[in-house]
């Protein structure tokens, strides 16, 4: 006897598509060009193909528990060559924004984060918290810019100890939190997909090896970016990316410099650093390649976005990480530049500025593009571990493949 399967779309879901760029969707015909031309698709159930008629037929549960959605590196190639104009690399783009907003709460932060109208409530929040930290310590000096000993110095307006330690502290572990809860989410999901029987014998990977493997082919060395091809756009992608990622690492590198010295000194007085530091002092060297870094990584990143956005179009997720960094790294350099200048007032309102936009920056790290950094690493290293390779490799190593 035939049985009937009725699909149950979630429409909200569809229309929650087109809002983070997925607008597109409902022209694919499923030809079937993209997942050929995807340089990085597997061969088994290759992607985006089944991610486009999934997604219009509104099965949510199906698409955000999907690893797929997660392998892509938005390169683009399947959108330029989709006859239908459908867009697919964009619609995998959007899949993932809506996984952001699935994986963990609170869930109005992930749908502030979906559209620039609610851009002025996410700088509020950081906005009120600093300024009411100035408007405390303005009215302990009397002034709003002030400059004792003739010194700038930002820690008299926002004093380390008593608001920027605690304040990104708490941020740092609500994201730390976040996190925990979007990982055990997804693992679960994962857990949760229909099991692939295997012909013959096949030994799972570790998902400690798998996850090695990532970190050192996708993270450390951007090895596996090369996948995706080696043309101008995709070159531009890799060096922006590689130039960000390294900039970052300096920062936190002396980030954690600054604090450990500032907390031990406490205990230990040699350990505490004088501040401001000067100029040539190796940890503000590297602060200032750091910062360096971040400007050009930036400048490949957004002219590449610019043509992308001109051949495919984008949306607010894609902007909204690339801006902010732009705020967090000019402010960062300007309210430096305006300190050694000695223009008090600019200085500050310029930190001021800094501090939100790094707030901005950290604290809703979960529902922005940054949040692929973690996720995308976990779902990596599963699907490694699940033997899902690109058709290049396993073709190079058909000899050694299974029968899935
Ligand atoms: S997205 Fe485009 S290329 Fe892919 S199946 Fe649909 S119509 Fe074909
Ligand atoms: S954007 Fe690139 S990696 Fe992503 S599905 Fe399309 S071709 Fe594959």
């Amino acid at each position: 006897m035939t049985s009937v399967s009725r699909i149950e779309p979630d429409l909200g879901f569809i229309q929650d598509l087109q809002n983070v760029g997925g607008l597109d969707l409902n022209k694919c015909y499923q030809c079937a060009t993209c997942s050929v031309i995807c340089p990085i698709s597997p061969m088994d159930k290759p992607f985006p193909r089944k991610e486009m008629i999934w997604a219009q037929w509104g099965l949510k549960d199906k698409v955000v528990q999907d690893v797929d959605i997660w392998l892509c590196h938005k390169c683009g190639q399947c959108t330029e060559t989709c006859p239908r104009g459908a867009n697919p690399g964009e619609l995998m783009a959007a899949l993932r924004n809506v996984a952001y907003q699935s994986l963990a709460g609170p869930r109005f932060l992930g749908r502030w984060m979906s559209s620039a109208k609610h851009l002025p409530k996410l700088i509020a929040i950081p906005a009120v918290i600093f300024l009411i930290v100035w408007l405390i310590t303005g009215s302990i000096y009397g002034t709003p810019f002030p400059t004792p000993h003739g010194e700038i110095e930002f820690g008299h307006i926002f004093p380390g100890d008593f608001s920027i330690d605690p304040i990104f502290g708490l941020a740092a572990l609500f994201v730390l939190y976040t996190f925990y809860r979007g990982i055990s989410t997804m693992a679960q999901t994962f857990k949760e997909q229909p099991r692939t029987f295997v012909v013959g014998f096949h030994r799972p990977q570790s998902i400690w090896v798998s996850l090695w493997q990532v970190i050192k082919e996708e993270v450390i060395t951007h090895k596996k970016w090369r996948d995706c091809g080696t043309e101008e756009p995709e070159e531009a992608k890799f060096k922006g990316h590689i130039l960000l990622f390294y900039s970052f690492v300096a920062l936190f590198i002396v980030t954690g410099i600054v604090a450990f010295t500032h907390w031990s000194g406490k205990v230990v007085g040699f350990l505490d650093m004088p501040y401001p530091m000067a100029l040539w002092n190796p940890v503000k060297i590297l602060a200032n390649l750091g910062a360096i870094g971040l400007v050009v990584g930036l400048v490949y990143l957004t002219k590449r976005r610019l043509n992308a956005a001109q051949r495919d179009g984008s949306s607010f997720y894609d902007w909204y990480l690339l801006a902010t960094i732009w705020v967090v790294t000019l402010t960062g350099i300007l309210s430096e530049i305006f300190r050694l200048l000695h223009v008090a007032g600019l200085s500050y309102i310029v930190y001021y500025l800094h501090l939100i936009s790094v707030f901005m920056l950290i604290a809703y790290l979960p529902w922005s593009k940054l949040g692929h950094l973690v996720y995308r690493v976990v779902a990596l290293a599963h699907a490694r571990r699940l033997g899902r390779v690109s058709t290049e490799i396993s073709t190079e190593q058909k000899n050694q493949l299974y029968v899935l």
